[in-house]
């Protein structure tokens, strides 16, 4: 159902036919944004539609997604996460209206799973048996599990400092795993070079358009559970930038079928450690390369692969960006846990801590309505879930070291 793809770097539109991921005049920055006919959307695909389907995953949005429906009834059921108000956080942030969308209950225990779904479908379709990506962790555990569930062989590639959960999802699901002693740049390199060698299926979601679309899923459930009520503020973390990116294709999508009437402020969320985005969005530059120094291992992206998207998607939404420290993280680990009985990874955290952050700034006020994505669980990386509470204290097994703690 799609009609094409515009590149996003020279604006040069090719047909629904077109084979390529990138741009055959950009090469690799030429990264492709799909093209959708509305109209003809509209048509068929309704508020009152959607609110008939009874499908509870992102399938429900079938119009707005590049894919055949062939296989989807085998797929893992992803998308249609909770989105709760939030009953206890907005008084200890300052901010009246909070919504936390829920995405660390996906199949995988996080967002990418939305993409994943996609990328097996896609490979599927292409008569491949083998997907290839590399990761920060999410992506690949969330590959490796979806397309074990089709049936199809994965190889992945994973910078050593991957966090246990992450990395023990990627062997129970049978994935051939490539742990690459180097940072994540390196890593993605040597995936590119496997995807080029052996013709592999590939999910690096920066390069694979079609990724970004399963992605904007989030922004379409956020919209639909809102009742099309759009909130001022939607704030996402940031690493390679596709996930904001599709944030925001999702909201574009429904402003042009006429469902919302305007598209919320994005608020990038990106860690000090390792902020080239937030850094180039002030600068009005492109983003300049930089180590990777955050326990945040999801947003620790020294150099992003979707630049432009994930910059225009803040600007246009009128949004801005903004980084927090390590700190920081860690402490909003601890209060969504809390204060909501939502446990996230520190990537995921950081969406909290920005806000936080942005209240601090002025950017958010205190009447506006904010969501924040939680876009993978604190399980995956309970070190860093460790870090943020502290170790417990050992009793002796007596009454009186019982009443010692619970009289304090
Ligand atoms: C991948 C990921 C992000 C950031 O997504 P990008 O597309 O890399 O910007 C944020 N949080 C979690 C938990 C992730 O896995
Ligand atoms: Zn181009």
């Amino acid at each position: 159902m799609i009609k094409g793809f515009s590149c996003t770097k020279c604006q040069k539109v090719y047909g629904p036919d077109y084979k390529s991921f990138t741009c055959e005049s950009c090469g690799d920055v030429g990264i492709l944004d799909v093209l959708y006919d509305y109209k003809a959307i509209g048509n068929h695909f309704t508020k009152l539609s959607l609110s008939k389907d009874k499908r509870l995953n992102l399938f429900r949005y079938l119009p707005l997604l590049p894919i055949k429906d062939d296989f989807i009834d085998k797929a893992l059921q992803v998308g249609y996460t909770p989105l709760y108000r939030s009953n206890n956080i907005h008084n200890e942030i300052d901010v009246q209206k909070l919504y936390i969308k829920d995405d660390g209950l996906n199949p995988t225990a996080s967002l990418k799973d939305r993409a994943s779904v996609i990328a097996v479908l896609k490979c599927l379709e292409a008569k491949k048996d083998t997907i290839c990506c590399s990761s920060t962790g999410n992506a690949a555990s969330s590959l490796a599990g979806n397309a074990a569930r089709m049936g199809l062989k994965t190889v992945i590639f994973v910078p050593k400092r991957a966090p246990i959960g992450k990395l023990t999802q990627l062997q129970v699901y049978g994935a051939n795993v490539l742990s690459v002693n180097g940072d994540y740049s390196a890593t993605y390199d040597m995936s590119k070079y496997a995807i080029d060698q052996y013709g592999y299926y590939n999910r690096n979601a920066a390069i694979n358009p079609y990724l970004i679309e399963g992605k904007k899923t989030v922004a379409l459930e956020i919209a639909e559970q809102l009742d099309f009520n759009m909130p001022d503020w939607v704030s996402i973390s940031v690493g390679d930038g596709c996930t904001i990116g599709g944030v925001y294709k999702g909201f574009y999508d429904l402003l042009q079928l006429g469902f919302i009437k305007h598209i919320p402020k994005l608020l990038g969320v990106q860690a000090a450690g390792c902020s080239p985005l937030y850094k180039a969005f002030h600068n009005k530059t492109m983003p300049v390369p930089e180590e990777e120094l955050t326990l945040a291992d999801s947003i620790s992206v020294g150099i992003p692969r979707n630049p432009i998207k994930a910059l225009e998607a803040v600007r246009k939404s009128k949004g801005t960006y903004v980084e927090v420290t390590d700190e920081e993280i860690l402490s909003s680990i601890a209060l969504l846990g809390r204060t909501e009985g939502v446990f996230s990874e520190p990537a995921s955290a950081a969406s909290l801590a920005g806000v936080i952050e942005a209240r601090k700034l002025g950017h958010i006020s205190p009447d506006e309505t904010v969501v924040i994505i939680n876009t993978g669980n604190g399980l995956k990386d309970p070190a860093n879930g460790r870090k943020a509470v502290g170790e417990l204290t050992l009793i002796e097994p007596t009454t009186e070291s019982v009443d010692d703690i619970l009289n304090k």
